[in-house]
């Protein structure tokens, strides 16, 4: 028997949130934004979800590879390019689409000899500061790469820092000026919005945009998930593997850091951080049982929590215990454990066995 810890996929909800992208933005195209294994949520999964995308997007080649095992067939981004030369090979054959973001790079594609063209996309640095080249030699890169005779063709990409929130050292409106000017005179295909763009932001049109955390049912920040129509996509649930009675004084876990004040019934889950739970949740953080909304106590272990169900009836060791999904947000586990819904998802580990439902 495995553990009882599941993560469910709901594919309905993939395709929910994918249609509000498209509401919100419906003249562009869309690359459904599937690296670190589609956000935890596995990739033959989201691949189900994402069916009317027109793109997918990622950065690791091997799962790039898989994407096209699996019967992917239109178009693929590479977001960092190659890392190494021989990646070129991987790109030439299985008609990948590398962003191009350094000069290490441009080399590397001056040297291939590619059995098909490719199309690529050349990153321009706007302001973050991590990828990309700086403004005023986009115009030069461009165009010396446009005349390989290997490349069909170029297109623009930018990636924006702050959309979700109004960060005057650096806001999307700047960036789109220095885009737009780094740009001038090029006519190319540009993708430019993630999540929080597309929910801020959808003044800004771009040829393709790039969502990804919003596709999954999570907030980018500035607002709840629910607040912007999205559906969660994963539903993280366990049982409890034991139950204890606690006396008064009577202390739980690592550290001892509960301690009983009165009589108390508490159950222990199959669930740890070597699941993906967050280690840093505190007492309090909330979880759901029969239904009903209780607490976590304690010390997260490796592979247990500890849950207050006192006051829950009818608890045994096969009631269903909700980590985070449709009835309780990841956004707010993550908030109230110092992290983002980003950091959750992608953390939820292998020994997880997700589960798709429609
Ligand atoms: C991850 C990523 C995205 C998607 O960002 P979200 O905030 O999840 O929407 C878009 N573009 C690039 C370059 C990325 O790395």
């Amino acid at each position: 028997m495995p553990r009882p810890i599941i993560a469910i996929i709901n594919i309905k909800a993939l395709k929910s949130n994918l249609i509000r992208v498209k509401k919100i933005m419906p003249k562009s195209k869309i690359w459904a934004v599937v690296k670190a294994n589609g956000y935890g949520h596995g990739l033959e999964n989201v691949v189900k979800g994402f069916e009317s995308a027109d793109g997918l997007s990622l950065i690791e080649f091997d799962k790039a590879v898989f994407l096209r095992e699996l019967g992917w067939d239109r178009p693929i981004m590479m977001m960092e390019g190659m890392f190494d030369y021989s990646d070129l090979d991987i790109i030439d054959k299985h008609n990948l689409q590398p962003v191009i973001h350094n000069e290490e790079q441009i080399k590397m594609i001056h040297k291939k000899k590619f059995n098909n063209r490719i199309e690529i996309y050349l990153k321009i640095n706007t302001g973050m500061n991590r990828l990309g080249f700086p403004c005023n030699e986009v115009k030069k890169k461009y165009h010396e790469l446009i005349s390989l005779p290997s490349i069909k063709k170029v297109s623009l990409l930018t990636h924006f820092a702050n959309a979700e929130t109004n960060n005057s050292l650096l806001n999307v409106e700047k960036q789109v000026e220095f885009f737009q000017k780094s740009c001038e005179g090029i006519k190319a295909e540009i993708t430019l919005s993630n999540s929080a763009a597309l929910l801020h932001k959808c003044n800004i049109y771009s040829d393709w945009v790039r969502p990804g955390i919003m596709l999954y049912g999570g907030s980018p920040g500035g607002g709840s998930a629910s607040s912007f129509g999205l559906t969660p996509v994963m539903t993280l649930k366990s049982k409890f593997i034991s139950i204890q009675n606690l006396n008064p004084g009577d202390t739980v876990g690592y550290g001892s850091l509960f301690k009983a004040q009165s009589k108390m019934r508490i159950g222990i889950v199959a669930c740890g951080y070597g699941d993906g739970y967050p280690r840093h949740a505190k007492t309090g953080t909330p979880v759901i049982v029969n239904n009903i909304r209780t607490k976590i106590l304690g010390q997260v272990s490796m592979d247990l929590i500890t849950i207050d169900i006192t006051k829950i009836p009818d608890v045994n060791l096969n009631s269903e215990v909700i980590l985070w999904g449709e009835k309780l947000s990841i956004d707010e586990i993550a908030s109230l454990s110092g992290t983002v819904s980003y950091e959750l998802m992608c953390s939820v580990n292998e020994r997880v066995i997700r589960v798709k439902s429609n």
